[in-house]
């Protein structure tokens, strides 16, 4: 017997899990299928974020910044530590912990918000005058009617041709975040967000790490200025990154992995690892969905055809998140899963894509939303810039984490923030005054003229748009 339903939701990552808990509290009678296992086969919504991403990589980053401040930060403080040791099977616990208690929150929110929850894969049977028909096929199999379907089935990693991931030497983000033992060195293969949130973890526990990057410059995505001082940060705590290199093999033998590849200069080079990460990008899942079976438009990387609403090429069917184009970023899943939902209400949900906030969360943090300088130059716009050093911060200073600076830029005729980019500490929090700001079409002018509470390191958010026009306080 099939089960009807208002929503049906296929994928419970945070695009998903929000799209259906805003579909309830909207009164919509809403199904969320989910298939996402934990190590005893049971349900573990909240998809890569909570499992594989976002949340256990916080929670290792954090450990390991913790061992890494007892090495060498708390010595300036006057705190003394005899052994310092790492228990890895022990950190790997706690974020296993913390991992569990993020799955059975969003349980719980499903039955506060009497979203009905079903675990296993979510495929398409066929469209009819009901709505369309979904098989779920997990520990018991059922048949669901969905008259609106919010596909969020997200993305996985992408492989090297010909080094297929083992988890064991060869590493996606899965394997990254349960290494059994600091290894002694460890490659990473792509210098994006997660190759160097990972590579930092175990660094900081002692790896020696090498990155290397097929692309020409540094963080290409982010502030040109930003990311040079993100990278000198880097180099002076030994984390090795080349550049422009060419991979041309990865093998694995009894020591561990071995990948040959061209230097940016031409040179022939082999880089010998005990562990291997590969961070080269994600690909959508769309392979379990049976899209074939009502017709559902894919593009050519398999990602799900949507228009800016989010809406596919079959009436009522939406989908959203990192299935979709844009970028892959959990709060992006999210925004877009309230909207949808929205939508479906009848209302005007929406998506600013422009201030939609991009973090990376090594030390020093990164963090920016809006315009680049060379974005605005190549656009032609003519901006002001201004810039902060965390060095003339008080809070950094009391802190000991005085690397990095606030960089604000504005429409230079009409004042108008238009990015603004953040390396330093504290930079993932910090930018969500910038968010704010920009979302509200402030001018630098406005913030310059908010009063910031002191010491804090918001002060050289408040500085930095004095910058913009020449009358910083304190630098
Ligand atoms: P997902 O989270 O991938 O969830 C999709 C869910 O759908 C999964 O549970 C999957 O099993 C399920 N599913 C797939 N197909 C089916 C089917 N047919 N039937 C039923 N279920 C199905 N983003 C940030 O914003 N901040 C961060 O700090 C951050 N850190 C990251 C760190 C790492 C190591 C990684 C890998 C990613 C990180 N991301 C981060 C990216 C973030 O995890 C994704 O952007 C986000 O999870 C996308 O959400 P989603 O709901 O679209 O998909």
């Amino acid at each position: 017997m099939s089960k009807t339903f208002d929503v049906v939701v296929i994928g419970g990552g945070p695009g998903g899990y929000i799209a259906a808990i805003r579909a309830a509290q909207l009164g919509f009678n809403t199904a969320c299928i989910d298939e996402w296992k934990n190590d005893k086969g049971g349900p573990a919504p909240g998809g890569t974020c909570t499992n594989v991403g976002c949340i256990p990589s916080k929670a290792l980053l954090q450990s390991s910044e913790h061992f890494e401040h007892a090495g060498h930060a708390f010595a300036d403080h006057g705190i003394g530590l005899k052994d310092l040791s790492i228990d890895v099977a022990k950190m790997l616990g706690r974020k296993d912990t913390v991992v569990k208690q993020n799955n059975d929150g969003i349980l719980y929110l499903f039955k506060k918000n009497k979203v009905s929850f079903f675990h296993g894969r979510g495929s398409f049977v066929k469209a009819g005058d009901a709505g369309y028909e979904i098989k779920v096929s997990g520990a018991t199999e059922d048949t669901l009617i969905g008259k609106d379907i919010i596909i969020a089935t997200g993305s996985s990693a992408r492989a090297l041709p010909g080094a297929p991931f083992d988890e064991e030497s060869i590493l996606s983000n899965d394997g990254a975040l349960r290494i059994p033992s600091v290894p002694a060195k460890l490659g990473v293969i792509g210098s994006g967000v997660i190759g160097l949130e990972m590579g930092s973890v175990w660094r900081r526990l002692g790896a020696e790490v090498t990155v290397l990057e097929a692309l020409p410059t540094f963080l290409g995505a982010v502030d040109e200025q930003i990311a040079k001082e993100a990278q000198k940060a880097f180099m002076r705590q030994r984390l090795k990154i080349e550049l422009g290199v060419k991979i041309s093999e990865v093998k694995k033998d009894k020591k561990g992995v071995s990948v040959s590849y061209t230097s940016a200069k031409g040179d022939a080079k082999t880089l010998e690892v005990d562990k291997l990460i590969v961070s080269i990008g994600r690909v959508p899942n769309t392979t379990g969905l049976n899209a074939e079976a009502v017709g559902l438009k894919l593009d050519e990387r398999g990602a799900i055809v949507v228009d800016d609403d989010c809406r596919t090429n079959l009436p009522k069917v939406w989908a959203i998140g990192d299935v979709v184009r844009g970028p892959m970023l959990a709060h992006k899943a999210e925004e877009e899963g309230v909207a949808v939902a929205e939508r479906i209400a009848g209302q005007h949900g929406h998506v600013n894509f422009n201030t939609i906030p991009w973090v990376i969360y090594t030390s020093p943090e990164i963090a920016w939303v809006g315009q680049t300088e060379q974005q605005l130059k190549a656009a032609g716009r003519a901006y002001k810039a201004g810039t902060f050093p965390f060095l003339a911060n008080g809070r950094a200073r009391a802190l000991g984490d005085t690397t990095g600076m606030v960089k604000f830029l504005a429409d230079a005729a009409t004042d108008e923030i238009l990015g603004v980019h953040i390396v330093g500490p504290m930079a993932s929090e910090l930018i969500a005054e910038a968010v704010v700001a920009m979302e509200f079409k402030a001018s630098a002018e406005d913030i310059a003229r908010i009063c910031h509470a002191h010491p804090s390191l918001s002060e050289a958010t408040k500085e930095a748009a004095l910058a913009v026009d020449k009358r910083t306080l304190n630098f």
